[in-house]
């Protein structure tokens, strides 16, 4: 089983993707944390990253792309997993697409002053958790990524989930959404 995770910063993606993934017994592959432990690292990856994620800004194409298709190549990815944060553009959709038949996507959305509360207050003391950086990173949310939900639906794969509720109900939403894919 294969499923993307769509929806703006804060939406409540990383909580209902693990949550998900340990239900069904699913890899799950954040791009956020593997890019953030690529910094930790001092890698190559993170030194491409760094400066982008910082501003907000999508980290360029040929470093995310590269890092995903590595990951699902290895050995633990076969049986499955639940992307989260990838793809987050057209050219990423088109790139996952080559490398992999996506069962379905699970779009959570909330309104843009909503999550900018949500952020600010849940004080995880990520550097990009300002309130300038936020603001891009939703700006750049819904002129790049908010595309794909229109492509995942024509394609009739879209599950849309309102992400303004608690995470038990989300929760619910989403396994009503895929249960029956998962098992
Ligand atoms: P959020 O969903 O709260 O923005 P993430 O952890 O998913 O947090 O992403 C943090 C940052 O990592 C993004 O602002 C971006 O700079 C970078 N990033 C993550 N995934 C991708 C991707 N698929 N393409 C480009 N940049 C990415």
């Amino acid at each position: 089983m294969k499923l993307v995770f769509l929806g703006p910063p804060g939406a409540g993606k990383g909580t209902q993707a693990k949550l998900l993934a340990s239900d069904a017994g699913l890899l799950h592959l954040s791009t956020g944390d593997m890019l953030r432990s690529a910094i930790q690292r001092g890698t190559e990856t993170g030194l491409s990253a760094r400066s982008f994620m910082e501003k907000g800004q999508l980290v360029p194409d040929r470093v995310v792309d590269a890092l995903v298709k590595e990951r699902l190549t290895m050995d633990d990815a076969q049986a499955g997993y639940i992307l989260d944060g990838y793809p987050r553009n057209l050219a990423q959709v088109e790139v996952l697409s080559k490398a992999a038949e996506i069962d379905a996507a699970l779009f959570l959305d909330v309104e843009d002053e909503i999550l900018v509360q949500r952020i600010l207050g849940r004080g995880e003391g990520r550097k990009d958790d300002t309130e300038e950086v936020v603001r891009d990173r939703l700006t750049v949310y819904r002129e790049q990524t908010e595309p794909l939900v229109g492509y995942y639906r024509m394609r009739g794969l879209l599950h849309e989930i309102d992400g303004d509720r608690s995470i038990d109900d989300v929760s619910s939403a989403v396994r009503a959404a895929v249960g029956g894919l998962i098992r």
